[in-house]
């Protein structure tokens, strides 16, 4: 096996699937697993659909494709679709997340060019200030997708938590269920997804005494991860290990706790002033800020991480006796799963 090696624990997805489908079913939510942070990786799709996931959804149209052979359920792309992809975007997915007219108008073209029906859930911006309609122009935008041949129009969601931080609370969510009502009553037809948000409304969804009409969560970091993306605290019952990145040690040696000569920048900026006087034992791993973000990195206990570049990982390691090859695991947060997911040099193990 190639170091550096991401090991995914398919058995502990599957299970942090279904523990978060069994607590949302009886709330009346379903959940669409969402795959992006696994680079649309077909493994983790199937584990998560094993779980009970009801569709699949991932932000990238080249992802989706990856999982054309996995087809039970929806795919969804959850980020609006690029102009320049509207085709590829109504034969790679069945449904998209959408804000723009001109968008909607390109991807009704591409629809009716490939001879399919194209669902669309319209985005409503309740404050967190990335992707989404006012709301006042809701009613509108519903309205013009109805009239668009190739589309059909299947709900609305909304995504907070992602860009300012904004918290899905029942004030939010009964925003978007309200505007549910204007958009049916107005339109004439029922919507059947309901999408309230990402592994940030989990806290609201448990505990809601009603959700309103939200009927659809799309997780990701919850189930890949076992946390919470608020507070980044891990989900009783969750598996928080699905995800370890091994790495090999190519140079271990005891030296001096601080630096010598004048000191400068190092090559990504300042550094952290090292700490400690003595000697330190001191192991280099065969991995970089090309392959992991090293803010993402949890170390096993009894070593810390003294600093990290393109291609080498300083770690002190106390007292475990390591040799030259020994390989040890890390765990990881969202966005150093993310770096090594999308590094060439990292290898995957699926197990
Ligand atoms: C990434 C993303 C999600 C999933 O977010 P998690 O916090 O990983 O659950 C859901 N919806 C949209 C629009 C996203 O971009």
């Amino acid at each position: 096996m190639s170091a550096p090696c991401l090991e995914i624990d398919l058995a502990a997805l599957e299970h942090n699937t279904r523990v978060l489908v069994d607590r949302l079913a009886p709330q009346g939510i379903g959940v669409t697993a969402v795959t992006k942070a696994a680079l649309g990786s077909p493994e983790v799709a199937r584990a998560m659909l094993r779980g009970g996931a009801g569709g699949l959804g991932d932000s990238r149209v080249e992802n989706l494709a990856r999982l054309r052979g996995v087809d039970l359920g929806p795919r969804t792309l959850i980020r609006s679709p690029m102009l320049s992809q509207v085709e590829h975007v109504v034969r790679a997915a069945d449904v998209s997340l959408n804000t723009e007219a001109a968008v909607l108008r390109a991807l009704s073209a591409a629809a009716v060019g490939v001879g399919r029906t194209h669902s669309v859930v319209l985005m409503v911006e309740l404050g967190d200030l990335r992707e989404g309609i006012a709301a006042d122009d809701v009613i509108d935008a519903a309205s013009a997708v109805d009239a668009l041949p190739g589309l059909q129009l299947v709900g609305l969601g909304t995504n907070l938590a992602c860009q300012c931080g904004v918290v899905p609370d029942q004030h939010k969510m009964d925003e978007l269920s309200r505007l549910v009502e204007q958009v049916e009553a107005a339109c004439g037809s029922a919507l059947s997804v309901i999408s309230g948000g990402n592994s940030a409304n989990l806290d609201w969804a448990l505990a809601a005494a009603d959700v309103g009409r939200v009927n659809d969560l799309r997780l990701g970091e919850a189930i890949l991860l076992g946390t919470e993306p608020l507070h980044r605290r891990p989900i009783d019952g969750l598996r928080t290990d699905v995800f370890t990145l091994t790495a090999e040690v190519i140079e271990v040696k005891c030296k001096p706790a601080q630096p010598w000569g004048d000191l400068g920048q190092t090559a990504f900026g300042a550094q952290p002033a090292r700490t400690g006087t003595g000697t330190v034992r001191q192991a280099i791993f065969a991995l970089g800020r090309q392959d992991v973000d090293p803010d993402g990195l949890s170390v096993p206990a009894g070593m810390s991480v003294l600093g990290m570049s393109s291609d080498h990982l300083v770690v002190d390691v106390g007292d475990h006796d390591l040799p030259v090859g020994a390989s040890v695991g890390f765990a990881l947060n969202y966005s150093a799963l993310v770096r090594a997911m999308t590094s060439p040099f990292v290898t995957q193990h699926v197990g």
